[in-house]
């Protein structure tokens, strides 16, 4: 019995409420609000009559966070899901402070203007001091541990598929599987096809920053940096097949590394072909992924902001897209004093998503687990003041309803390692 307030009716939040709506009896009501009302109305038109949940919809500016407290106050949930973007995180968490409300995420504190002078200094400090330098981190997100556990609030952070579900594969493997675990290879691979010459499977702006940025790795005590997809491996699959993959900097390295006791090694692999990284590479030559704005015949427009314009909306890739993904951590170390190995993974498969919540499996393998994140806050399962990361929780009972909500996985206890 509980009412949840979701913001954000993209790709990954339509996943999600259809998640909630399939599970009555804990999301007995939710409110879906974002930027574009008519988005939020169009889902709640299709999935009224299919659900038991009540749902309503509103407008709002999560950029604002007066507009924020006004409607959480108005709709009195018991959590805020931001399934927005990395962008509204600490205004969403400001206004879950000021209304004594819990709050999850799906993705880390990233600033949407790079060159803002305050953001930029604490960046530059960061870089010299921790060593990497992606534009997204945790320490926004971690300055409010102290101000939600005064409150008596409980902030789940990453709360999708990577970051999410891997750090629960971390936190399982720790608890069922090893005494020390060694190294963390993290795994994501799409062997899906969508037909297109090129698109992201998530939020254009998100993707492309993410992948363009410098690759990096937790080892022996401090990261590693290497420029941008230097570092390719082969792998291969479990039902999808061989395929190149690139070493990247990725959130969860940066939890993982504080969390998993004396972890020696940590790094994160995702599959690209060879098409989208020539087509990526010749786009950042020319500025398209600048987020710096330009003047533009009278307009003041931000490259970036522009392509994502012109590149189709991931949330239109389901009809298209045929395939599966397959995400996981590969694990060594010890148990009972003798080397061990496992891989923890789920294989998603693009046309079964579609076929079940109209939508491609990079939105589902993020909404379920968003979904599985506010249930575990909903049902006290997860209750502790203050601001956590998945890992830092029991991972049993998300593990049982991940296999119970459409993302199980499996354990390899002999993988082929990555070198
Ligand atoms: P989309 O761009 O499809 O959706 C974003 C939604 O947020 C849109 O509905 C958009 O509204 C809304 N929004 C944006 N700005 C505002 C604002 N200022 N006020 C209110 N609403 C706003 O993104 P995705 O669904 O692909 O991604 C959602 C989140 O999931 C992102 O944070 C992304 O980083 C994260 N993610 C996490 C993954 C993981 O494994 N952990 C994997 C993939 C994504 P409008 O429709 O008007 O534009």
């Amino acid at each position: 019995m509980s009412k949840v307030l979701i913001i954000g009716c993209g790709g990954v939040a339509g996943v999600a409420i259809h998640k909630c709506c399939q599970n009555s009896e804990v999301f007995t009501e939710i409110c879906i609000a974002s930027r574009t009302k008519s988005k939020c109305d169009d889902l709640k038109a299709k999935l009224e009559g299919t659900t038991s949940t009540k749902i309503t919809t509103a407008q709002v500016d999560a950029d604002d966070v007066n507009q924020l407290i006004a409607l959480i106050k108005e709709v009195q949930p018991d959590l805020v899901m931001n399934i927005a973007l990395p962008y509204q995180d600490l205004t969403i968490m400001d206004a879950c402070l000021a209304c004594g409300v819990n709050y999850m995420d799906t993705a880390n504190y990233e600033p949407e203007n790079l060159d803002d002078p305050e953001w930029k200094a604490a960046y530059e400090k960061r870089c010299k001091e921790e060593g990497f330098s992606a534009y997204f981190d945790y320490s926004w997100q971690w300055a409010y541990k102290e101000k939600f556990e005064k409150a008596g609030l409980t902030a789940l952070l990453g709360s999708g598929f990577d970051p999410g579900v891997t750090q629960a594969y971390c936190a399982w493997a720790q608890k069922h599987l090893f005494d020390t675990i060694d190294t963390i290879d993290i795994l994501d691979c799409n062997g899906g096809d969508h037909g297109y010459p090129f698109a992201t499977n998530f939020n254009p702006e998100i993707n492309l920053r993410e992948v363009s940025a410098p690759g990096s790795y937790w080892e022996n005590g401090h990261w590693v940096e290497i420029p941008a997809m230097s570092i390719k491996r082969e792998y291969n699959f479990d039902q999808v097949g061989q395929k190149d993959m690139y070493l990247l900097h990725h959130e969860e390295i940066e939890s993982l590394a504080k969390n998993i006791p004396n972890v020696k090694r940590i790094r994160f692999f995702m599959t690209f072909g060879q098409s989208y990284l020539t087509h990526m590479k010749c786009l950042e030559n020319v500025g398209m992924l600048s987020t710096t704005p330009i003047e533009f015949e009278g307009h003041e427009i931000v490259p970036i902001q522009f392509l994502k314009a012109l590149l189709p909306d991931p949330a239109t890739l389901g009809p298209r897209t045929k395939g599966k993904t397959n995400i996981g951590c590969i694990f060594t170390g010890r148990k009972d004093g003798q080397d061990k190995t496992a891989y923890i993974y789920n294989v998603c498969d693009h046309e079964e998503c579609y076929k079940e919540v109209g939508s491609q499996a990079i939105s589902y393998t993020t909404g379920v687990p968003a979904m599985v994140g506010a249930m575990m806050l909903l049902t006290g399962k997860w209750n502790k003041p203050g601001v956590y990361t998945v890992e830092e929780f029991d991972p049993d009972p998300y593990m049982d309803a991940l296999n119970k909500w459409g993302l199980p996985w499996q354990v390899n206890d002999n993988p082929e390692l990555v070198d």
